[in-house]
């Protein structure tokens, strides 16, 4: 039987719609797309940060960016240039306007909202998925979805974070200078940091975040947010426009994909987060451009490239040692920034360190610890 779909998206978040935008653009090329959502509006319901290097995607759709970055902890102050990788913002209201305007206007694309995807099987060499008014089929599915609880790896590590964004009635914030990292006293064991993203004078994010064994939900960190806004917006008048909580696991292990190639997962927690940063925005849209390379040249999807070996031995040593030495996070990380060009770090963050870059790295950190960590590592 002649399926209904070549590609069966399953969830329109940022990995879903990435895929289906870049599908979109090969026009009339596009094999036949469902992408398949539970959501029936899309809200603005988080910001992208990332750096903008020449290879990012979409950074036109940026709301603000910055040439300067600040990090603070461990008796410095350092003011980073990076001029010329800035710093950038998306707003996901707009990435979501945007992919749903392009997805649109691809006759090949069918996007169903507002589903809640009911089961999904295989019959013969289809995938059948079960919604609510009946099944669609499709060749391939790539599954987005986030994993359920008790199939989810244990991460190495968790990065909480609780944000709000805020609007004053005076001017308030430097915008030339988002603050990255400002480590301040939060829970026990756990590495904390403010983040600071100033959108104008008097419009700003402003983020706790906690890295740590485990994750903390929103009213674990309420009462440290409400203190800091405090101390930042002063006297000023304050308007909350948003709220956002998540917590990114960290150093998930390599996700095995199923044996049946027509079976894809991605996204977060199928090797779209970088496990030592928990940058995930750049990473799904370079799979969603390497995807749809793939399949102009009609060949099948497949899940994230799995990271180079030195890059994921380097984030799982720095991982367990700000794990065994979290009142030290603040050192470890204001020494990689305060290197003599901390281009080496920020590439490093954005996944285009060269070998050289991880070696400056490791010589910038504390030798005793790292060496200790990787001792222990051989008899793990
Ligand atoms: C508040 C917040 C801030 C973040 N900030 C950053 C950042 O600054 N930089 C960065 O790189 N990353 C950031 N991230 C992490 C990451 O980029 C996002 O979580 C990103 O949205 C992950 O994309 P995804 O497609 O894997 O998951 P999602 O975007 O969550 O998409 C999964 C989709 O599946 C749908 N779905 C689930 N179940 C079903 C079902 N049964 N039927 C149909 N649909 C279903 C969901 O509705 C959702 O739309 C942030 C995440 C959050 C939550």
């Amino acid at each position: 039987m002649a399926p209904d779909f070549d590609i069966i998206i399953l969830g329109g978040g940022c990995a879903g719609l990435s895929l289906g935008m870049r599908l979109a653009k090969l026009g009339r090329d596009c094999p036949r797309v469902a992408i398949i959502e539970k959501r029936a509006q899309y809200v603005s319901d988080r910001t992208w940060s990332y750096w903008a290097s020449k290879s990012a995607q979409l950074k036109h759709l940026a709301r603000a960016e910055w040439k300067k970055v600040a990090i603070k902890g461990a008796g410095k102050n350092l003011s980073i240039d990076c001029a010329d990788v800035p710093y950038q913002a998306i707003d996901s209201a707009t990435f979501y306007d945007a992919a749903v305007a392009e997805v649109s206007g691809n006759d090949n694309i069918s996007f169903y909202r507002g589903e809640d995807i009911k089961s999904l099987r295989k019959k013969g060499e289809l995938w059948e998925v079960e919604l609510r008014d009946g099944t669609v089929s499709g060749r391939q599915v790539i599954d987005t979805r986030p994993a359920l609880d008790s199939e989810r790896a244990v991460p190495l590590m968790w990065q909480s974070f609780s944000g709000v964004e805020v609007e004053c009635a005076e001017n308030t914030f430097d915008v030339g200078v988002a603050t990255l990292m400002d480590f301040i006293n939060g829970p026990e064991g756990q590495v904390t940091f403010l983040y600071l993203l100033p959108y104008s004078r008097t419009r700003a994010l402003i983020e706790i975040t906690v890295f740590g064994r485990d994750s903390r939900n929103e009213g674990d960190l309420a009462s440290i947010l409400h203190e800091w806004v405090k101390k930042i917006t002063g006297s000023a008048t304050v308007k909350i426009n948003y709220r956002e909580h998540y917590a990114i696991p960290m150093g998930l292990p390599q996700i095995e994909q199923s044996k049946d190639a027509s079976y894809v997962r991605a996204g977060i927690e199928a090797g779209g987060a970088r496990a030592s940063t928990g940058y995930v925005f750049q990473r799904i849209q370079r799979w969603a451009a390497e995807s749809s390379e793939r399949v102009r040249r009609r060949q099948p999807v497949r899940g994230h490239n799995a990271d180079p070996w030195v890059m994921r031995k380097m984030d799982q040593l720095f991982l367990r040692v700000l794990l065994r030495n979290p009142e030290r996070g603040s050192e470890l990380f204001v020494r990689l920034f305060a290197m003599r060009d901390p281009r080496s770090v920020i590439r490093f963050m954005h996944d285009e360190a060269t070998l050289l870059d991880y070696l400056k790295i490791m010589c910038a950190l504390p030798h005793s610890l790292f060496l200790a960590e990787l001792v222990r590592g051989l008899f793990r």
